[in-house]
């Protein structure tokens, strides 16, 4: 069929084809051979004039319109991405906590039964001619950047617990801490290299054990020995420490005197992850303001006199410490 046709003439007339004779048209875009029926089957063409939709800018009105729609998804979405990391850095702390009560559950089958030296801070000391430490871990954590132990891994390397846990030192390490200090950060630090510390009351504490018990709490037993635990899921080993008050890895509370001496961490949206005797691992939720100050420097005064609003929490660490003599 040629140009010539009418009936080609009356299309092309009506659609304003531009086109060279024989239906071979100026395009820049091929067309398929199933449309085009000519001999010529890679021939393009060129959107009529009439058809052509007008480019424009967004106005404004329409602009603010899809700033706001973004804004809206943004506010639904941040904090659930928030909430998920959370609970996955809570998930990975408890993995932490559970690897090293297992490698604390090891030591004592390794040991006759005997659990691993649990030595505050004056108590440290290297086990002669051997680089291992004594007690389970003996760095003490400080705000301090002319303190090594902040961040020497040597530490954890020389840690008892080593060969029963790897020499991963992440895993003394709460995945939510990452508190420095502002002269720390200045020093380009970034995490201390500890989070967790032990319940005293769990252990040889060495000379702090008298009388079967331990002289910061006196009635309360000290267990010396795995079958010493009466009820192994109802005593926790290793906690979340807050980093204002974390030191040595020796937890402890004075409980007759109402009084905090160390706190427990509230890392996990005002929880902190607890490791027991059985070797099951579970987040606690505090009740009290006073129980979880900021997670930062200098936040805590201790030790301190126990609320009234903060006795459930402290009893609570109590009742799961240890049981009366
Ligand atoms: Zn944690």
């Amino acid at each position: 069929m040629g140009i010539s046709d009418p009936l080609t003439k009356r299309l092309h007339s009506a659609l304003s084809w531009e086109h060279a004779p024989g239906l071979n048209c100026f395009c820049t875009v091929p067309m398929p051979n199933s449309i085009w029926k000519s001999d010529n089957a890679s021939s393009s063409y060129r959107v009529p004039s009439q058809f052509r939709v007008p480019w424009r800018a967004f106005s404004l009105v329409e602009l603010l319109v899809v700033v706001s729609v973004i804004g809206i998804l943004a506010g639904l979405l941040l904090p659930a991405l928030g909430r998920a990391k959370a609970k996955a850095e809570s998930t990975s702390c408890l993995n932490n906590v559970r690897q090293l009560n297992l490698g604390w559950l090891l030591y004592a089958d390794q040991s006759n039964d005997h659990l691993i030296y649990n030595l505050g801070l004056d108590s440290r000391q290297p086990i002669p001619n051997t680089n291992r430490s004594l007690n389970w871990v003996d760095n003490i954590m400080s705000w301090e950047v002319t303190d090594t132990d902040n961040t020497n891994l040597l530490f954890l390397k020389k840690s008892p617990l080593t060969p029963f846990i790897g020499s991963t030192a992440g895993v003394f390490v709460c995945p939510s801490d990452k508190i420095v200090s502002d002269v720390q950060r200045q020093h380009g630090w970034t995490r201390r290299v500890r989070s967790y510390s032990m319940n005293a009351m769990v252990g040889d504490a060495g000379p702090n054990v008298q009388n079967g018990g331990n002289i910061v709490n006196p009635g309360y037993r000290q267990f010396l020995h795995l079958a010493d635990i009466p009820n192994p899921s109802g005593i926790f080993v290793f906690l979340d420490e807050h980093p204002d008050s974390i030191g040595d890895g020796y937890f402890y509370n004075k409980v007759a005197d109402s009084e905090w001496a160390h706190l427990p961490g509230s890392y996990h949206r005002g929880a902190a992850n607890f490791s027991y005797a059985d070797g099951h691992v579970g987040l606690h939720r505090w009740k009290s303001a006073q129980t979880t100050p900021r997670s930062a420097p200098f936040t805590t005064t201790l030790p301190s006199v126990v609320l009234t609003n903060g006795q459930a929490d402290f009893q609570w660490i109590a009742y799961w410490s240890s049981s009366a003599q």
